[in-house]
């Protein structure tokens, strides 16, 4: 991969931060799309150089790592890593989810912690960038022993965090079950009742819609994208990688919205049904019963199934309209890109963080795809944290409908915003530019007012 950078100054700071931060290829890859879009912005805020935005907000304010023991169901001793990386709190506490999966690393949390920093700017909300997570794979793993991980990593991260200071969140393979386990443990090392984690059940604190928002977001976004170009998701057919929360939702919302879904996938492979993915059916098999996606065929045996062992790439190579990447990191690469071009693909908008390689991004943008990047698009979960922060402080609810509506206005917001900051520096639905350009603005402006710190 070439981290090169035409603006010589942004160049330099893209060496030095991987001269800094060796064997971080994630982190690089974040560090550099940004870097490299920012360039429009750069002569008319001669403040970026003159104040060291920069070189500060590649590095984090704070990054913890810690050993995870804990007992599982033979009795046996094992050891997970822990990590919290607290990146930036110009405009708020720290904000970010917990990811559990074998693949996490420093490198790959750093890039998450590193996007969430613009993303949760971009919402209007106060709340700063973070990320953390572990190693530990909840997959196969007894209730039991997923609390028995839950509880040890609290012990540990309890002393990091707090409702003012830093406020974790679910994602990867932390749902509300984990984001339980760990509440329950904050709560009694810590004595004390408070909205020190998001994404919790409704029964102590959670927010209606905030399992459906960043799925409901994405689609809002989209919808706001096709509103400027006179279109509709109505009639339109979608094809959706992963089958987790932002996916399941996101099907949930194409489908309201009048677009017929026909594909959903995990890391073994992908359905395809051309009448429409029957939703109830997913959410028994993930939501009630942890199941894998192929059992979709128990329920609607017309739909086919194909294995696809390098995790959902196959399942682009399906025509569709919109493409909405809702699983994980570099799942679409530029062979993909190009068999979405080649299939009519108009959109292709993140659900997850970066599932998009560089290569297919640049692809994308070539030949007038319109690409939403994840920080924007798939704002709305953290958006809704945020509101659930904001609930959680005046210990109070809303309904369904309200969180549901301030989340569509967030949306609006956040696309109204990026798409005419893109405008603005002359590079008119480059969502990429225009996103990194106004995440940054507000946070850079709040550092700069806070001094050398
Ligand atoms: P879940 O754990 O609920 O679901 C993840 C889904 O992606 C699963 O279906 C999983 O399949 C699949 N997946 C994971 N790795 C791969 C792979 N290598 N190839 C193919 N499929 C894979 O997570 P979420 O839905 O919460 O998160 C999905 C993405 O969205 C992540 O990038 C996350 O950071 C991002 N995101 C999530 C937010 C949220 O509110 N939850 C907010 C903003 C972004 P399997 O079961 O086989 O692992």
């Amino acid at each position: 991969m070439d981290y090169t950078i035409n603006h010589p100054y942004l160049n330099g700071l893209m060496q030095d931060v991987m001269k800094k931060n060796p064997n971080e290829p994630e982190f690089f890859q974040a560090v550099h799309e940004f870097l490299s879009s920012i360039e429009p912005a750069m002569a008319t805020h001669p403040e970026l150089i003159e104040k060291q935005v920069l070189e500060r907000i590649v590095e984090p304010e704070r990054q913890v790592m810690f050993r995870v023991a804990w007992v599982d169901d033979n009795g046996k001793i094992q050891v997970n890593r822990g990590y919290r990386i607290q990146f930036n709190s110009a405009i708020g506490p720290y904000k970010g989810g917990i990811r559990l999966h074998p693949s996490v690393n420093l490198s790959i949390l750093k890039f998450l912690g590193f996007e969430q920093i613009f993303k949760n700017s971009l919402t209007t909300l106060p709340m700063g960038g973070a990320k953390g997570g572990s190693d530990f794979d909840p997959k196969g793993k007894s209730d039991n022993e997923v609390q028995a991980f839950c509880q040890s990593f609290m012990r540990e991260l309890y002393r990091h965090i707090g409702p003012d200071c830093d406020v974790p969140a679910g994602d990867i393979g932390t749902g509300a079950r984990e984001i339980g386990f760990m509440f329950g443990q904050y709560k009694k090392i810590v004595n004390e009742f408070s909205g020190v984690l998001t994404g919790k059940k409704l029964s102590f604190g959670g927010s209606l819609a905030r399992t459906e928002a960043t799925g409901y977001g994405l689609c809002y976004f989209v919808d706001c994208l096709l509103a400027k170009k006179q279109d509709s998701f109505a009639g339109k057919t979608v094809v959706i990688s992963g089958s987790g929360n932002v996916a399941i939702y996101a099907t949930e919302k194409a489908t309201q919205l009048g677009a017929k879904v026909v594909a959903l996938s995990d890391s073994n492979g992908y359905i395809y049904d051309e009448n429409g993915i029957n939703l109830d059916a997913v959410k028994e098999i993930k939501e009630v019963k942890r199941g894998r996606i192929k059992d979709y065929l128990n329920y609607v045996p017309t739909a086919k199934y194909t294995e696809d062992v390098n995790g959902s790439k196959g399942i682009w190579t399906i025509p569709c309209d919109i493409a909405l990447p809702c699983a994980t990191q570099n799942e679409l690469n530029l062979e993909s890109a190009k068999a979405l071009a080649a299939n009519g693909c108009k959109i292709v908008a993140e659900g997850a963080n970066m599932p998009t390689t560089p290569d297919a991004i640049a692809f994308l943008q070539e030949n007038k795809i319109y690409f939403c990047p994840g920080k924007a698009a798939n704002a709305g979960g953290v958006a809704t944290s945020g509101l659930e922060m904001c609930q959680n402080s005046a210990r109070y609810s809303w309904t369904f409908e309200e969180v549901d509506a301030k989340l569509k206005g967030i949306m609006t917001d956040i696309f109204n915003n990026v798409d005419t900051t893109a405008t603005a520096v002359g590079c008119e639905d480059n969502f990429v530019v225009g996103a990194n350009i106004a995440g940054l603005l507000k946070v850079s402006d709040a550092m700069i007012a806070q001094g050398c710190i």
